[in-house]
C-alpha cells in the first residue's frame, strides 16, 4: 500500500496513540465512540493556498455546514511540509470573522459614506472606468497607456496570470507587476 505523507502520519499518530493508548488498560471501543465526536468529524476536507504571502503555502481546510471549522498546514505540500507561519496559521480568523467584508463597496464621488453594490453593477463600474481612463491617456504613437498598472498575486496559477497578460496587454498597459517575489 502507498501511502501519502499526510496520510502516513495520520496512520501512524492513530496506531501509535491507539496501541499506547491499550496498554495502558483504556477501553478502545469507548475512545473510538469518543473519536466520532471529534471536532472535524463529518467535516468535509479541501486543500487551498495561504494568500498572504508569495510563499504559497498549502492548506487543508476542514468545512462542516458551510463553516470552516479547522485549518492547518498540508504536510503533502511540497512548499511548506504541512508548516504554517504564525500569519498562515492565522487565516482560520478571516472566513469567519465578521468583519469580513462580503459583498463590493462604493463610494459615490463627495459622499462620506459606502454603499454595498452587486458584483454586476461593481464589475460593469471598473470596466466603464477602466474605459475612460484608457480614452483620455491613450498615446498613439507608444499605442498604449502609461495611467494604468496590473497587479498579480501568488494565488494566480499560470494559466490566469498568461491570461491577466493578455488582457493588460490587449488594454495598452505596459506596467505589470506580481507580488509573488522569492
Ligand atoms: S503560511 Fe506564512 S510563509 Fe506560508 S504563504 Fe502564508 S504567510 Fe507566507
Amino acid at each position: 500500500m502507498k501511502l501519502k505523507r499526510r496520510e502516513f502520519l495520520k496512520l501512524a499518530g492513530a496506531t501509535g496513540a491507539g496501541l499506547a493508548l491499550s496498554q495502558l488498560g483504556f477501553n478502545m471501543r469507548s475512545l473510538e465512540a469518543a473519536s466520532k465526536e471529534c471536532r472535524i468529524h463529518g467535516a468535509r476536507e479541501y486543500t487551498s493556498i495561504c494568500n498572504f504571502c508569495s510563499c504559497g503555502c498549502g492548506m487543508i481546510c476542514h468545512v462542516k455546514d458551510g463553516k470552516l471549522i479547522n485549518l492547518e498546514g498540508d504536510s503533502d505540500h511540497i512548499i511548506n511540509e504541512g508548516a504554517l507561519c504564525s500569519k498562515g496559521a492565522a487565516m482560520y480568523e478571516v472566513p469567519n470573522s465578521d468583519q469580513r467584508v462580503k459583498t463590493p463597496l462604493y463610494r459615490a464621488p463627495g459622499s462620506d459614506r459606502w454603499e454595498e453594490i452587486s458584483w454586476e453593477t461593481a464589475i460593469e463600474k471598473v470596466a466603464q472606468k477602466i474605459k475612460q481612463v484608457r480614452d483620455e491617456t491613450w498615446i498613439d504613437e507608444l499605442h498604449s497607456t502609461d495611467a494604468m498598472s496590473f497587479i498579480g498575486g501568488a494565488q494566480n496559477n499560470n494559466e490566469e496570470c498568461y491570461l491577466f497578460t493578455k488582457m493588460a496587454r490587449a488594454f495598452g498597459v505596459t506596467f505589470l507587476e506580481h507580488q509573488a517575489r522569492v
